[in-house]
């Protein structure tokens, strides 16, 4: 079944993983194999060539070149090359949607569900084409006309996590491209399929609609090339995805040549529920959050801070649905499974690890917390009790399904809970006292950069610009004005006047 599947999109058992341009994908095979591992299995899915030291020069010369025409290309123009890869999507989205729950391991409608937020931002990319606007000043000289007008950047280096293999690089490249730069997208080396066959559906629309390249892809064994784009500066923009720990050397470097950075790293998103919750509305919030995509969200709800008043009720009410989850977790192409594996054995090591340090820590496991004896990557579900906020697991993110549920008996006590962590992603609260709910939005409420009321944290529609605070990075992407990042602001002075007043009325006599 697996098989069939490549062949549809274009995938074999051994795959180059570098994307040349001009139609071209890498014959180099001398910078190591990358061997995608199926989660639900831990068998390989096929193995991927990554991209040699020459290819890149090659890739970034090409990219320089194909930038050189890009920045030219009126915007709406440039809108139509992107509205064709959104169909072409569209045309591909069964097959990609379970390549992403094949290789990542999310569920198939989940997976589906990624490359719809491809197509939505490509949609939404393709009317921005046409609406890239600066203001216009009033100068305080007479017969001077200000304005700013935003240039394309150049380069765009995106480097995507395993979890949103595909629907993060679309989000960036999407916008970029109608900005006029050229993208070129290092995926994590845990997904390269995924993005090769991207890449195969997005170039070959090009083509067909005669646009140049703008996408170019590079795959990594190791790290070594990716810290090479990261520390080039004819890349002047890094759109990172991905932890917080990598995120900060991605940071520190790109910092050193003065580059620009847009980072979009770790969670550790908290649920409020006071005393007036909603209760229909919040359990399947909490669950989805919490357990969906087996916990590997960067949005993923990791905290649960519930009013005493209403605590045990609540926490009965949960471990009895995530009795019901247990049911249906397996296969993740298998639509009827609610949960598929974790992505990797070392993440399932690091759930188990988190697990005993909650429990070294005083916590109490109400349900979950195991590995399920079977092939692949699969665990139960974790709802764990009797931590502090501050508490050092609880802190951390650890990334896969563990939700601390915590007690409040203030909405100050709440709020302080729910900012009292380094991250500073989603966050949401379930109320229905009104005063309550604006408390949580205002300047005094939740510090992150998506807060919720009566939605759970988990996920986000592409029109708002998406990212988070803190140790999150404070990166903005997909909707919203996030596409400013990808171009450079200039301000423009005109001066049609037969006199030339100098600024703050200084006489410069010669
Ligand atoms: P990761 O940090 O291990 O890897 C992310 C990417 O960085 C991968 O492509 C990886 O190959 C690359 N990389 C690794 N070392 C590098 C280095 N030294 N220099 C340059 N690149 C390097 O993250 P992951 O395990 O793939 O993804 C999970 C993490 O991503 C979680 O922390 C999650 O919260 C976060 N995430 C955040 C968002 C968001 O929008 N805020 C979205 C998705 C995932």
């Amino acid at each position: 079944m697996s098989s069939d599947l490549l062949k549809a999109l274009g995938l074999d058992a051994t795959n180059a993983g570098t994307y040349l341009g001009n139609g071209e994908w890498s014959s180099a095979t001398d910078a190591g194999v990358i061997t995608p591992v199926n989660p639900t299995t831990g068998e390989a899915i096929a193995q991927v060539y990554a991209t040699t030291d020459a290819d890149y020069e090659t890739i970034v010369a090409r990219a320089q070149e194909a930038f050189k025409v890009w920045r030219t290309t009126p915007a709406p123009r440039r809108g139509e090359a992107v509205r064709l890869c959104g169909e072409a999507l569209r045309a591909n989205k069964d097959a990609l949607g379970s390549l992403v729950a094949l290789e990542m391991g999310k569920s198939k409608p989940e997976g589906d569900g990624e490359v719809q937020e491809m197509i939505d931002i490509a949609d939404f990319a393709v009317g921005q084409s046409r609406m890239l606007y600066g203001y216009t000043m009033h100068s305080e000289r007479p017969g001077h006309r200000m304005y700013e007008q935003y240039q394309p950047l150049g380069l765009v280096g995106i480097i995507s996590a395993f979890n949103f293999p595909v629907a993060v690089w679309a989000w960036n490249s999407f916008l970029a491209t109608i900005c006029g730069d050229i993208c070129l997208w290092k995926p994590s080396n845990k997904t390269p399929l995924t993005a090769i066959a991207s890449m195969r559906i997005c170039n070959e629309a090009l083509r067909d609609g005669g646009f140049p390249d703008l996408f170019f892809l590079i795959n990594d064994a190791g790290t070594e090339l990716s810290q090479k784009m990261v520390a080039d500066k004819r890349v002047p923009l890094i759109s990172f995805t991905g932890s917080t720990q990598v995120g900060r050397q991605v940071a520190e470097k790109v910092a050193h040549r003065l580059g620009r950075c847009l980072l979009e790293l770790g969670g550790n998103n908290a649920i409020i529920l006071d005393e007036t919750a909603d209760l229909k509305l919040a359990i399947p919030g909490i669950v989805f959050g919490a357990v969906g995509t087996a916990g590997q969200r960067c949005t993923t709800t990791r905290r649960l801070i519930v009013h005493e008043s209403i605590h045990d009720d609540v926490l009965a009410t949960l471990i009895k649905a995530y009795k019901q989850v247990e049911g249906k977790i397996g296969d993740p192409t298998d639509p009827a499974n609610l949960m598929g594996p974790l992505n990797s054995d070392g993440a399932v090591q690091q759930f188990l690890a988190s697990i005993e340090k909650a429990k070294a820590s005083g916590g109490t496991v109400q349900t979950g917390g195991t590995r399920i004896d079977r092939a692949g990557n699969f665990v139960l579900p974790a709802i764990v009790t009797g931590l502090k906020n501050s508490d050092e697991v609880v802190q951390h993110e650890t990334f896969a399904p563990i939700l601390y549920v915590m007690k409040y008996s203030t909405l100050d006590e709440a709020i302080d809970m729910q900012n009292g962590v380094p991250q500073g992603l989603s966050s949401s609260i379930f109320t229905t006292n009104l005063k309550t709910a604006e408390r949580f939005l205002s300047a005094a409420g939740s510090d992150c950069g998506i807060a919720n009321i009566n939605i759970g944290t988990s996920g986000a529609e592409i029109g708002g610009a998406f990212g988070g605070e803190k140790d999150t990075g404070g990166g903005r992407e997909s909707g919203s004005d996030a596409w400013k990042v990808y171009m450079r602001r200039q301000t423009n002075t005109i001066n049609y006047s037969d006199s030339l007043p100098l600024a703050q009325g200084i006489k410069f006599d010669l």
